[in-house]
């Protein structure tokens, strides 16, 4: 089976790892792959979003108040571990309009990180066919 990698050729790669430099305040972008990451330990949480950094921190901040014992990883790590998050300093580590595009680069920088919280099912959906992109950006 052929499968088409040209997609993800070297020279394409800016595709996935943009660097911006617009003046848009970073907490007010949207379209957007982000890290934060912990600032007591090296673990770190890759996300994605269509709507602006500043709502969707805000939700991953507050996701430790709910009371329905459904916490979401960061907020087990932060209560298991006494631990608090860099939330400032959450990085824009992509930035793309498509969502389809959008989960592709989250998936990588998910797989990038050296100790990520990520479930498992947040990659599920990244083919084998990617895996090879990762070693060239490790
Ligand atoms: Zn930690």
């Amino acid at each position: 089976m052929f499968v088409n990698l040209s997609f993800f050729s070297l020279n394409k790669l800016s595709c996935f790892i943009h660097t911006h430099k617009d003046h848009l305040p970073k907490m007010h972008k949207k379209n957007l792959v982000y890290k934060i990451n912990c600032k007591d330990c090296n673990a770190s949480y890759v996300g994605q979003t269509k709507r602006t950094l500043k709502t969707r921190i805000t939700e991953h901040k507050n996701d430790i108040r709910k009371n329905n014992g459904n916490l979401s990883v960061i907020s087990e790590h932060r209560l298991n571990f006494n631990h608090e998050f860099d939330w400032d300093n959450t990085e824009i580590v992509d930035s793309e309009r498509w969502f389809y595009r959008r989960r592709i680069a989250e998936m990588l920088h998910i797989k990038l990180q050296n100790n990520n919280l990520n479930l498992q099912s947040d990659t599920e959906f990244l083919h084998n066919s990617y895996l090879p992109i990762l070693d060239t950006l490790k």
